[in-house]
């Protein structure tokens, strides 16, 4: 149980890690569980079957873990429940505040030591929030700090769902400042987007991401009832997973970190393309535009005179409009620095001639606000030192 992790060595460049090390299972949580499973949990340790709908009501509904908020449990029960079904996942290391307070990273520690990061971010009319799928990833992209650090381990679906009940807590407490809409006022305050751009590369950990994206999406109480809509799968481009994605039949929004329109640049930026290129990548999320109906994204990090170039965004919007119109759009986010890259963000007029020269092709494209890069809270900068 205090077993540390074994140090991870960093990866060589362009180096790709699928197979996460081996190492202990976290304990096992009510959100790991389908209600059909919760039950015979339940009645497994020799309590009466409709303690898990009990349970989960607590859990997914209630957001709590407490046994003694539990007072339609009897007082017997209740430990040994919570114990055996809702055992402690994430221990808070650090919690940090950007943007007045509308932007709060947190900082885990999981029972093996191992830390990961995720990050609830208010705007006007939606709470959106930011979750690891790995401890550390495998993908080796240079511009990301979480890319250098390797592959720890893959997160378990209850690790992965517990962030989000953690976010959702946090909100109900009022702890994250900023305006709320109207509508949140008179309705509880819920966490309605969800984004896979912690650490990790969620579709390289594929069950445990679906299983999560189940247990968001399922009615409560056996789950937490969002709509698939408010969800984003990011992806480096890993081909085959996309086309089991979207034969899930769970309509979440894919986005495709693409980074680079041509093979040259992207072997470099993003590694996996030397597995699957551009042209594969792009039509696989065409794709799975085709099987949901769902828009697809493509992310762009600007980063100076590496990839932003004129041409560059003609040639992406060529490629793109080559499958189709109206299928996807285009967020460019501004390079956030991470620790020994020698690479930084656009200049202000470059990204702007960027934008505009997609938008020339019919692409719509909108600058993505990063949140949270003075407390390394930001898209790529997430790499969980406790320093
Ligand atoms: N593995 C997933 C999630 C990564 S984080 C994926 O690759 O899509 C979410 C987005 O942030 C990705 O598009 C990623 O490429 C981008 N990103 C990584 N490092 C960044 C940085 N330093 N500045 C801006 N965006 C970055």
């Amino acid at each position: 149980m205090t077993d540390l992790p074994d140090p991870v060595r960093r990866p060589q460049p362009g180096q790709l890690t699928f197979a996460a090390p081996r190492r202990g299972k976290p304990p096992k949580h009510l959100a790991d569980l389908d209600s059909a499973e919760r039950k015979a949990a339940v009645e497994e340790m020799g309590h009466e079957g409709f303690r898990a709908k009990q349970l989960s009501t607590h859990y997914f509904e209630r957001l709590v873990d407490d046994p003694d908020a539990m007072t339609d449990l009897p007082k017997n029960a209740r430990q040994d429940l919570v114990s055996g079904l809702l055992p402690t996942l994430l221990t808070p290391v650090r919690e940090l505040r950007a943007d007045a307070g509308a932007t709060i990273k947190q900082v885990w520690r999981l029972f093996d030591g191992a830390l990961v990061e995720s990050v609830l971010m208010r705007y006007p009319g939606r709470v959106t929030m930011c979750i690891s799928s790995q401890a550390g990833c495998g993908m080796n992209c240079p511009f990301c700090a979480t890319g250098q650090e390797g592959l720890t381990r893959n997160l378990s679906t209850a690790e992965i769902v517990e962030q989000v009940v953690a976010g959702a807590r946090s909100l109900r407490h009022g702890d994250l400042a900023g305006e709320r809409d109207a509508e949140e006022v008179e309705s509880p305050l819920r966490v309605s987007n969800v984004v896979f751009m912690g650490m990790g590369e969620a579709l390289a950990n594929y069950r445990q991401a679906i299983n999560a994206i189940r247990r968001l999406t399922d009615p409560a109480p056996d789950g937490l009832g969002m709509s698939a809509r408010g969800i984003t799968m990011s992806t480096v481009g890993l081909v085959p997973a996309i086309d089991k994605l979207a034969a899930e039949g769970i309509p979440v929004t894919l986005a495709l970190s693409l980074h680079a329109p041509d093979d040259e640049l992207r072997n470099e930026l993003v590694p996996i393309n030397t597995r699957w290129t551009v042209d594969e990548a792009i039509d696989a999320a065409y794709r799975y535009y085709r099987a949901t109906g769902r828009r697809v994204s493509i992310e762009y990090a600007l980063i100076k005179d590496i990839n932003d170039h004129g041409w560059r965004a003609d040639l992406l919007g060529e490629k793109l409009n080559q499958r189709g119109k109206g299928w996807v759009h285009v967020n460019p986010i501004p390079l956030n620095p991470t620790p020994g890259s020698k690479w930084t963000a656009s200049r202000r007029g470059v990204e702007q001639n960027f934008v505009e020269r997609l938008r020339a092709h019919g692409i719509p494209t909108t600058v993505r606000d990063t949140r949270g890069s003075e407390i390394d809270g930001a898209c790529g900068q997430l790499a969980a030192s406790t320093a």
